[in-house]
Parts: C-alpha cells; structure tokens; sequence
C-alpha cells in the first residue's frame, strides 16, 4: 500500500469531488424548472479539501501541461487490458474511502450502467453507462488527483466565469499570455470542439482508449461528461461546431443526470450482474484494449 501524497491529493477520496458536483447541480424533483444552471452557493458548501482540489486544478492545467500529458499518454503504451480487467485494475485505488458505506468504482460504474438500463437505454449507452469513469486508472499511474477529475476546461482561451472558483485562475501561468484570454483564444469561432485543447483528465485519456470501438454519441458522452462549463452552464458555444451543439443537446446532456444522480446506498450485485455486462463488452470490444 502506498502513502497518499496529501498536498498533491487533498480530497479524501476521488468521489468527494462528485459528492460536491452533486450539490452544486441538485437533482430535479418532478415539477421543477430547472434550465441546468447552478443556482446554489456552492463557495460556502464546499469543503476546505474540495477548494484545495480546485485551486490546484486551475493552478497547474496550463495549455503546456495538457500537451504534454497528451504525448505521454495517448499513444496507449503502458498496458494491454480488457474492459472488465480495467475495471478491476480500476478498483484497487487506494485512498481513504470507507469500504462500508462509500461506493467502490466498480459499484459506481455499475450503478450508472443500471439505471440507464432501468430506463430503456439503448445497449451502447448501458455500456458507456459500464466504463465512463475507467480514465481514472491514471490516478494508478502517479497523477495527481488535479490532473484525472475535476470540472473541464478549454486551454489557450478565456476562462469562463461559470468555471467552479474562477478566481484561482489568477495563479495559472496561462493567465500571462495575451493570446490566451480572448474569446476563441488559439482556436477560431466555430472551430469544434474536436479542434480544442480541454484540461487533461480522465474523459480525454478513455476516448482515446475507446474511440475505435463506440458509436460516436457514446464518445461524446465518454469524451465531454466532466465539461461541466460547457454542459451545465451553457459556455462556450462559440468553440462549438454543429454537430458538438446537437450531440451535447441528444448524448452529453442525456447521459449527465445517469452519472450525477444514479448513486444510491444499495450497493450492486457485482458477480450476479456480471455475465449480462461481459456479454455486452464482448459485443463492442476485443479482449484486450490498448491503454
Ligand atoms: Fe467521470
Ligand atoms: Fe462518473
């Protein structure tokens, strides 16, 4: 077992960020309405640890950094696995989450997988339902906690002010560069998003993994679910391309409230869903992936 390095992780486990997601965008109760925006104060809920998180966040993605994190890991070197191998692997996290009432990852994965069963899904999104979250293996790798969750961004343009804690932007090196903070910044009006260099993470590094393999709804939903800025706040739409304005409005917007709201304390049945799960991996993936 190794020791968590607390200055470089100060969340207590990686779900505290979503525990904080999930108060910061409250689940609609039926009757509501509810454009998707924040509305609460989420500076006064959030806990020490969570703005320590953000503040190294907005700190250290810099346009260099995701770059590079970019060459170091998509060329998909260190590991050949299968998707429930992943899963597994994916589980021995180590951090300080209590075993009793907090989910593992793989309950998780699983729980978002069922409920989009539960409502009829289409099997490919069960699937994406199954494997969102696998990108968080990097944290195996030595990144830190700031470098695989968090709320995405675009790099080499403006940080929008719907950003959690946009004031911590203000120590990012990015910040001195002109270039950066306009508008479309390096990229052009209407560019894609395709075109568009996000804060590195888990959703970039498993499209990478993944993009040969689903249809191109499910890679948008895998690829954008952490672009809270873009998806719940309605931000740059001028980076956006058609096509990303209709697969956020039909797949990224649909998949969110599965990930955000499917967690309950009824822990799955690991080994008794497994064989329906094996079967639809094996229906879109080969054995073993490059990861
Ligand atoms: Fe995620
Ligand atoms: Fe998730």
């Amino acid at each position: 077992m190794t020791t968590i390095d607390r200055q470089a992780n100060p969340l207590s486990d990686l779900d505290e960020w979503e525990d904080f997601l999930q108060r910061r965008y409250p689940e609609p109760k039926a009757g509501d309405v509810v454009e998707g925006r924040a509305f609460r104060d989420y500076r006064a809920e959030a806990r020490p640890s969570v703005k320590e998180f953000y503040r190294l966040n907005h700190r250290y993605q810099t346009l260099d950094f995701t770059r590079a994190k970019r060459r170091e890991y998509l060329g998909l070197e260190r590991r050949t696995m299968g998707i429930w191998e992943a899963m597994e692997y994916l589980n021995t996290l180590v951090d300080d989450s209590d075993p009793d009432t907090d989910l593992t990852q793989i309950e998780h994965l699983l729980q978002t997988a069922e409920s989009i069963r539960a409502d009829g899904g289409p099997r490919w999104m069960i699937l994406t339902g199954l494997i969102h979250d696998l990108g968080k293996i990097l944290c195996l790798w030595g990144e830190p906690q700031w470098a695989v969750v968090g709320d995405t961004f675009p790099l080499g343009c403006e940080w929008s002010e719907t950003i959690v804690f946009p004031e911590f932007f203000a120590d990012n090196p990015d910040s001195n560069v002109a270039e950066y903070q306009t508008a479309n910044g390096i990229s052009t009006e209407g560019a894609g998003l395709d075109q568009v260099m996000l804060s590195w993470g888990h959703d970039e590094y498993l499209y990478h993994v993944v993009r040969d393999y689903l249809p191109e709804e499910a890679l948008y939903m895998i690829r954008y679910h952490s672009f809270y800025p873009a998806h719940r706040e309605g931000a740059y739409r001028n980076l956006m391309n058609d096509k990303d304005m209709r697969l956020f409005k039909t797949a990224v917007n649909a998949f969110n409230p599965y990930d955000l709201y499917s967690k309950t304390p009824v822990k799955p049945d690991v080994a008794a869903l497994r064989p329906f799960y094996e079967e639809l991996i094996a229906e879109y993936f080969p054995a073993k992936l490059r990861w």
